[in-house]
Order: structure tokens, then C-alpha cells, then sequence
């Protein structure tokens, strides 16, 4: 039933965050070389992500937002190499439960024209509409929570921590995005659209990170692409035993950006690690991270929380000891 079903989907959608990480997430998936993120109201009235990726094939209309379909899985083997982000086909079924949702989509020999779908509560296509667009998608999200008051209430008593945070992962996202041009632009009831930053097609990660927080941050950056080779699991345990996880709760502070492999996700393990050691040679201020870890895919599970930011790594003291010491021969480089 609808009750059981909006529940159920509050855990995949939980807040603003993880509506715009799944929205953006399929826009990677979809090979997007450009995505543009546009809140109104700070996304308490609308969210909007247009992409310029694959489209969605006339097929799959009937099936994107039904709950756990997704195109990106073939077999059970694939769960293990996982390349895509998503894969459990809950953010769009979620979506319809949770909001007023819309898609817009294109694909290249469709374009100028594409395809407005429209859904049920239930993710059940409700109707189709030729209309104008570009090759992509884009997907509208309005009035988050619409049907479960109490969250509605508390989105609305919390609307500019959230946003912050959003811009807060948002802006990892565009640094660590190498392959995508991303902007993100907000626009309050009766004022102007504002480009809160956008980055260009085919910049470094340097460069974007200078377009996400100014030239002026740059000389107070710490950044490293770390790679490590871990022992993937001798013993292949079930995730439950495996050493706790890294990145559940806390938030990495502002200007903190840990990723595993180009996946943003919480590490605060690693972030203790990187502002201890930092604080042994620098000045007590914290430090600007910028820290892209390449691991091994058997090295550690990404799947294990709903939100995919929870890490579980097989070998996590092993890690955090190859990052102190990688850390602490960087810092006695850039002292002498
Ligand atoms: P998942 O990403 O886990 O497959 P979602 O609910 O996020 O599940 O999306 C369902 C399906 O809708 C995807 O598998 C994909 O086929 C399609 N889809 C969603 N967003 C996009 C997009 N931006 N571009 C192309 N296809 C998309
Ligand atoms: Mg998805």
C-alpha cells in the first residue's frame, strides 16, 4: 500500500542532500558531460536537474519510477564491480511518493523534441507529452515531502542548514568532476536567479576548485590523489563483521572534501587523521582537504547505507596508517 510504500521511501530520500545527490548521480550515470542544478526557494519549492546524457529510451517510461526498477544492473555479479552509483532503482519511485515530480527527456535522435512523464503517487506513468528539449534529461522536483507533513514541517524549520549543506556537497561534486561541467543557481520568491558557481567543460580538478572557492583559497589548499593498495579481504566475511564504517553522521567540515576512487563520501577516520597531522606542522587553523583516495573496488564496500556516503572498508587500520604516514612524509617535503 501507498502508506507502507511513502515510508519505505523516506529512507533512500531523507533529506534536500540526498534528493540532489541521487539526481545527480543519475546524471553521471547517464554519461552527462553538463549538469545544471537550479533550486527555488533554497529547493523547498522546486529542485530541478537538467543534464545533457543519454535520455531515457520510450521503453523504459513505463518502469523508471516503479520501486527497485533500474537499467543499471544485469546480473547479481555486477553488484561486486559496481562502476554506476545507482543501482537499487529507489530514487525516482521514492520521488513520486514524496513530491510533485516530473521528468523531461530527450535522446539524441529525438531532439529538438523530447518527452514530458508525468507519474502516479505509485511511480505508475500517468501520461506523456511531446514537447520542446534538448537531448538529456531533466528531472523537477517540487514541494519535497509534500505528502508526509510532519518531514514537510521539519524541512521547512531547517531549509537553510540543508541548503548549505547541498551547496556543501554540491560543491565536492563539481571539484572531483573532471569529466562534467556543473552550475548550481537558486532564486528566492521574488528576487533574481543567482549562479551560485559553475564550473567549464574539461577543467582540472585545480581549476575547479578555484572556480568553486575562489583563486584565493588555492594557496591554502591541501590536495592529494593518495593511492593505496590494500589486501582486499582474506576472509570473505559478511559487511556486518567487517570493521565499522567509516563516514556514518558526522559531516567532514566546510572545506573538507574526502572521496574514494572520485566518490565523494564522509571519511571522518581520515579527516582526524589529515588535521592531526596537518596541526603537528602547520598552525592550529584547520586545513583546506581536497583528498581523492584510489583504492582497490575489493578493498571496501560502498553500498552498505542507503545514502552510499558510508564507506566499510576490510583493512580500515591498515588505510589510516598508510594515509599518516603518506601524510606526514608530504608535510616534511613542504617544511624544508
Ligand atoms: P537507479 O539509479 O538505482 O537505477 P533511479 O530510481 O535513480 O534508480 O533511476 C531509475 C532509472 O531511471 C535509472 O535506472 C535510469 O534508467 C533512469 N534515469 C534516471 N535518471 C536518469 C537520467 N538523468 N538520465 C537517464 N536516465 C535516467
Ligand atoms: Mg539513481
Amino acid at each position: 500500500g501507498r502508506t507502507v510504500h511513502q515510508i519505505q521511501s523516506g529512507q533512500v530520500i531523507v533529506d534536500l542532500c540526498s534528493v540532489v545527490k541521487e539526481l545527480v548521480e543519475n546524471s553521471l550515470d547517464a554519461g552527462a558531460t553538463s549538469i545544471d542544478i537550479r533550486f527555488k526557494n533554497n529547493g523547498l519549492d522546486s529542485i530541478e536537474v537538467q543534464d545533457n546524457g543519454s535520455g531515457i529510451v520510450s521503453e523504459n517510461y513505463q518502469t523508471i519510477a516503479l520501486k527497485h526498477y533500474t537499467s543499471k544492473l544485469s546480473s547479481y555479479d555486477d553488484l561486486s564491480s559496481l562502476q554506476t552509483f545507482g543501482f537499487r532503482g529507489e530514487a525516482l519511485s521514492s520521488l513520486c511518493a514524496l513530491s510533485k515530480f516530473h521528468v523531461t527527456t530527450a535522446r539524441a535522435d529525438e531532439a529538438p523534441k523530447g518527452t514530458r512523464l508525468d507519474f502516479e503517487v505509485s511511480g505508475q506513468l500517468k501520461s506523456t507529452q511531446v514537447v520542446a528539449s534538448q537531448k538529456g534529461t531533466t528531472v523537477a522536483v517540487e514541494d519535497l515531502f509534500v505528502s508526509l507533513p510532519v518531514r514537510r514541517r521539519e524541512l521547512e524549520k531547517n531549509i537553510k542548514r540543508e541548503y548549505g549543506k547541498v551547496l556543501g556537497i554540491l560543491q565536492a561534486c563539481a571539484c572531483i568532476s573532471t569529466q562534467a561541467r556543473i552550475s548550481v543557481s537558486n532564486v528566492m520568491a521574488k528576487g533574481k536567479r543567482a549562479v551560485i558557481f559553475a564550473t567549464k567543460s574539461n577543467q582540472t580538478t585545480r581549476e575547479n576548485i578555484a572556480t568553486v572557492f575562489g583563486t584565493k583559497a588555492l594557496p591554502a589548499l591541501v590536495a592529494m590523489n593518495l593511492s593505496f593498495e590494500l589486501q582486499p579481504t582474506k576472509t570473505q566475511e559478511p559487511a556486518s563483521n567487517s570493521e565499522p564504517t567509516f563516514g556514518e553522521g558526522r559531516q567532514a567540515p566546510d572545506r573538507q572534501m574526502f572521496f574514494v576512487n572520485s566518490r565523494p563520501c564522509g571519511l571522518p577516520q581520515v579527516a582526524k587523521i589529515f588535521n592531526e597531522v596537518y596541526k603537528a606542522y602547520n598552525a592550529s587553523q584547520s586545513p583546506f582537504i581536497f583528498a581523492n583516495l584510489s583504492l582497490d573496488t575489493n578493498a571496501y564496500d560502498v553500498n552498505v547505507s542507503p545514502d552510499k556516503r558510508t564507506i566499510l572498508l576490510h583493512d580500515q587500520t591498515s588505510l589510516l596508517e598508510s594515509i599518516r604516514v603518506s601524510l606526514t612524509a608530504l608535510f616534511e617535503k613542504q617544511d624544508q
